[in-house]
């Protein structure tokens, strides 16, 4: 039987490395004031030590470069990943770059990687995924206005999109659009690559948001809009009408990814809630003392606890029996880990008092960030009612109106089933 919650000692080795790279390294970057160039040329530099360490975009089959290392190890890694912003991007598997590489490299024809993929991978160039639209609910796509439509050898592209992440500084864009409008509500969107300098591409603004100023050179969620855009026929990304189960692909894995990257943000918050207590000293001794904060402790380390278990055990449903067959344990972790990433923030914000809500410590900032992650992917009740039907498709409505553990009726069926050995007990009396 297997059931081993343990690491292999050499990816150990290689998380172990991991930590300490981007202790020193990557958690620097958060509080460097550097203009563009500057950054970029200490962000490349930190990237060639993640390729020599062989862990560079590792979310990739090694044949584009990637180590193929399966869902687990991805999490452990995004563990370490989470602990700053910066560090997806000195390991190569940023959102939503990372999501729309897995794209091209299940769905792309050989000259799309060619184009798109390979300059992605290498960082080269920028990408961004955009689907949703403000006159339509983002929770239940399949309303999606954005048309393609084909003319000749091209599809001719209108619509509205936002939130589009880093919509403003991608070259290339991935887009749902409808293109069979009678088909069933799953098979009506085709997905499709549009280089962002293609005429009638308007990216309109980066919507402000609760990130504030973190979203640094130019990166954010951006409005954009699509008109009149043609692009060649061949830039349509799999089959045609497609699109969802696509975005499915890219979003399953992905979740697995933001869910561990907060277990990693989320364990930093608690480090700094654990070392307050120790240090504040209020009515006559440190605020660990205190029950109430003793609780935050306890209940913190228990909910990161169940949500790392809970997530890594759907990397390995994904790893064993691919992300379709994941879709519960996927949807459970995305609400719950969310949850968990807000309430640990929040109380380490509680411990630190007036600190804690002031930009001299880094948590006001996560506690921002942390509030975004119960909407995109899906928000919390999306996922909520996903978990539920698919739970509920386990049972079925008793018969009858009663319950089926009432226990007079149990009794009385006890007493029939064990009749002869009752009456039996009762002759021998
Ligand atoms: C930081 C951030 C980054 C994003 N990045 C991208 C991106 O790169 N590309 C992209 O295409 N989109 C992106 N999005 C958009 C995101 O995917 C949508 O916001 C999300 O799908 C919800 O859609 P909506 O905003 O239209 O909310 P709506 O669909 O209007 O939903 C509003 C609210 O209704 C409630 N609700 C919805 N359905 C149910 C239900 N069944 N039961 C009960 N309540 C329900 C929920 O509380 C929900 O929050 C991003 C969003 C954010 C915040």
């Amino acid at each position: 039987m297997a059931w081993d919650f343990s690491t292999e000692p050499e990816f150990e080795k290689k998380l172990e490395w991991m930590r300490e790279f981007v202790r020193e390294e990557v958690l620097p970057l958060e509080v460097l004031e550097a203009d563009e160039a500057t950054f970029t040329r200490i962000v490349r530099s930190l990237q060639d030590e993640v390729k020599k360490q062989g862990m560079w975009a590792a979310h990739l089959p090694p044949d584009l470069g990637g180590q193929g290392w399966g869902q687990v190890k991805l999490g452990l890694m995004h563990e370490i990943d989470g602990m700053s912003p910066w560090a997806p991007q000195v390991f190569g598997n940023q959102a939503p770059d990372s999501g729309n590489s897995e794209v091209l490299a299940m769905f792309g024809t050989p000259e799309q990687k060619e184009r798109w993929l390979h300059p992605l991978l290498d960082g080269r160039i920028r990408s961004a995924f955009s689907m949703t639209e403000p006159m339509h609910a983002g929770a239940d796509p399949v309303n999606m206005s954005t048309t393609a439509v084909l003319d000749g050898d091209e599809w001719v592209i209108n619509g509205h999109k936002w939130f589009t992440s880093n919509g403003m500084i991608a070259d290339v864009l991935l887009v749902m659009a409808v293109t069979d409008p009678d088909a069933s509500p799953y098979e009506r969107a085709s997905m499709f690559l549009v280089p962002a300098d293609t005429p009638g591409v308007r990216r309109l603004r980066n919507i402000p948001t609760m990130a504030g100023g973190h979203e640094r050179f130019g990166q954010g969620h951006s409005e954009v809009k699509y008109e009149d855009v043609r692009i060649p026929r061949e830039n349509l990304v799999g089959r045609r009408g497609r699109a969802f189960e696509i975005a499915q692909a890219r979003l399953g894995p992905g979740r697995i990814h933001h869910c561990m990257r907060w277990l990693g943000q989320a364990r930093r918050a608690f480090d700094m809630l654990c070392e307050r207590a120790l240090q504040r000293e209020a009515f006559g001794g440190p605020l660990a003392s205190k029950q109430t904060v003793q609780n935050w402790i306890a209940d913190s380390a228990a909910e990161m606890q169940a949500a790392r278990l809970l997530t890594l055990h759907a990397a390995w449903v994904i790893d064993q029996q691919g992300a379709a067959a994941a879709r519960r344990e996927i949807s459970l972790i995305k609400f719950y880990g969310a949850k968990v990433l807000h309430d640990v923030i929040d109380r380490a914000i509680q411990v630190h008092g007036s600190w804690g809500y002031a930009s001299d410590l880094p948590l006001e900032e996560m506690y921002r960030h942390a509030r975004a992650a119960r909407i995109y992917d899906g928000p919390d009740e999306v996922h909520r009612q996903s978990v539920a039907r698919s739970v509920l498709r386990d049972y079925r409505r008793p018969d009858g109106w009663l319950p089926r553990e009432h226990v007079p009726t149990r009794r009385d069926a006890a007493r029939a089933k064990f009749a002869q050995l009752l009456e039996e007990a009762t002759a021998n009396l």
